[in-house]
Parts: structure tokens; sequence; C-alpha cells
């Protein structure tokens, strides 16, 4: 008999909160390895990334989701909204993350009130506790207690780490029996060509401001293993304006330079082994309107 096996678990959980609260953070966090990106800008999530951590017989599998937020007018905007909300639909528990210091904002509300009404209970996790005196938790996590869709609140920093163990054998005792949905060593569903693509867009959010970071998507278009163990990667940043291009350039350059330098030092990191990485940025005006590059991104056109 092998008795190991009889008693594993394996579920997923979707992350779900308004944007910037922190649940890409906090996905790290708990895979102990970068799968999703992080920027202090909204939106930076774009698809559902799976990430995946083993403890003991449970294999956990937490999906990161887009922020969900009021007023989604664009086509990718309501793609990602709607890429959150399936996540929850198909998860064994969700986790409702919100941003300590920011309260209980509309965004919030909206998702409390669209649980309630789909008749789900969330488990909350108040994040960022390192920004708040104690003596405001406690209303805020009185105020947040619903009766209705809330089945237990915990106080974290996805950033330190406080609270995350607790709330990680939480969630480990929520899974269902069953076998393992992924080989033990996957940490992520998300292919490395894709990875190495949200790096650079990660890069380009910290490095552009205003309207620009939305404008743009990452695209690895080819990917070279070389003999001596490097990998050659090749990137199109899609711009959907020629001042865009110009923007994303620099001047001489050297905005885009400074992407790829950031970009290429990570990538190493992760990958660790060299890597040689070139990008263009190409003009294309209705990126936003091109059903591939919502397939490249994970995300349903038609939402
Ligand atoms: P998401 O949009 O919900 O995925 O949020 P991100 O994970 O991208 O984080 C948004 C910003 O909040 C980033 O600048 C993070 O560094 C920051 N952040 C996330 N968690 C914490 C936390 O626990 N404490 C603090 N101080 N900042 C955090
Ligand atoms: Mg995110």
């Amino acid at each position: 008999m092998a008795a190991r096996t009889d008693n594993r678990r394996a579920g997923f959980v979707a992350i779900l909160g308004a944007p910037n609260v922190g649940k890409s953070t906090l996905i790290n966090r708990l895979v102990g390895a970068k799968v999703s990106i992080v920027s202090p800008k909204v939106q930076t999530t774009r698809s559902r990334v799976r990430g995946i951590r083993i403890v003991g017989a449970a294999q956990l599998i937490l999906v990161d989701t887009p922020g969900i937020f009021q007023g989604a007018k664009r086509r990718l905007e309501r793609a990602m909204v709607h890429a959150a909300w399936s996540g929850a639909q198909d998860a064994d528990a969700i986790l409702l993350l919100i941003d300590a210091e920011r309260g209980l904002d509309s965004n919030t509300r909206r998702i409390q009130t669209g649980l309630a009404r789909s008749g789900r209970q969330a488990i909350v996790a108040l994040n960022k506790i390192d920004l708040v005196a104690r003596t405001k938790l406690l209303p805020l996590a009185a105020a947040l207690d619903d009766g209705q869709s809330t089945e237990r609140i915990f106080m974290i920093s996805a950033l330190d780490g406080q609270g995350v163990e607790d709330l990680l054998g939480h969630l480990v005792s929520l899974l269902p029996e069953g076998p393992w949905l992924y080989p033990e060593d996957q940490l992520s569903d998300i292919s490395d060509r894709l990875l190495a693509a949200e790096i650079c867009r990660e890069k380009l959010f910290l490095q552009l401001h205003q309207e620009l970071p939305y404008s743009l998507t990452v695209e690895t278009e080819s990917w070279r293993e070389l003999k001596d163990g490097s990998v050659r990667i090749e990137q199109v940043i899609y711009v959907s304006r020629k001042t865009h291009k110009a923007m994303v350039l620099g001047k001489g350059g050297q905005r885009v330079k400074s992407v790829g330098r950031e970009a290429r030092l990570e990538l190493e990191t992760l990958f660790g082994r060299r890597v040689h990485l070139f990008l263009f940025v190409k003009v294309r005006e209705n990126w936003h309107d091109d059903p591939e590059r919502y397939r490249d991104m994970g995300l349903e056109f038609d939402s």
C-alpha cells in the first residue's frame, strides 16, 4: 500500500482583490519564487497566473488574478476583470485580499457584494499591516465581517511575511483530498517565454509613467539555446502610437537600454544562466483589438 499518496490533497485558492492590494506579492511569497510581476502601479497583472506550493502532503495552487475594479471600459480591462472572476469560480477557496492602509474601498465592497450574490464565502486577509497601527486594524476587521461573505480574517504583510504562515496553514486545511495536479517540482503554470516577457513588462511598468505602461505589451518572439549554455531571447514591445515608441526608446535609446539591462539581470537570476536579451519596439496601433495578443496573455478576447 502506498500510504504516502493516500492522504494527499490538492486544490486551487484564487486570490481576489482591488488593484494594488498585494496579490502578486503574496503569491510570490507563498511560492517562494517570483512567478508573478509586481509594481506600485495598478493593473500590473493582466492574466491569471498560477503559483504552486507544496506543504507536506498538500499541493496548494494559488491563482493570481488581475485586480477587480469598477468601470472597466476598454476591451483589455474587461478581459482582465473577467479573468479575475472566472479564476474565482473554478477555485476550491477564495482569498479576498484587502489593503489595510486603504481600508474598505468601493472596489472591495463590490467584490464582497459579488461573492455574497454568488453565495460564496471568502477568507479575508488584511495585507500591508507593516504600514498600519495595530489600533486601526481591529475596527477594520470588524467592519469587514459582514456576516455573509467572510469566513475568517487574517492579518498579514506579504512584504515582510508576518502572519503568512498562519494563513498558509489555514488555506492548506481547506484543500480537498485527491492526487496532485502538477509535477512536484513545478512552481507555476506559465512558460519561461511568457515569464521572460512579463519580467520585461515589469521593468517597463517601473520605469515608465502615466498611461504609457498600459498602452504597451511585450512578447517573446524567439528563444534560442546556445552551445555555451546561455540563451538568446528576442522580445517585441508593442506600443499603440508612434509618440509612445519614442518615449519607450528614450533619448538615444537610453530608456529601452536600461529596461533591457534590468530585465536581463533578473532573467539571469531566475533561470540561473547567462541571457542575451534583445528588445525591439514596434508600433501596432490596434494591438488592444487583436485576438492574437489576448491569446498570448491567456485572456479571452470577447469578455
Ligand atoms: P496587486 O496589484 O494586488 O498584484 O499588487 P502587487 O503585488 O503588484 O503590489 C502592489 C504594491 O504594493 C507593490 O509596490 C508592492 O511592493 C506593495 N506591497 C504588497 N504587499 C505589501 C505589504 O505587505 N506591505 C507593503 N508595505 N507593501 C506591499
Ligand atoms: Mg498583481
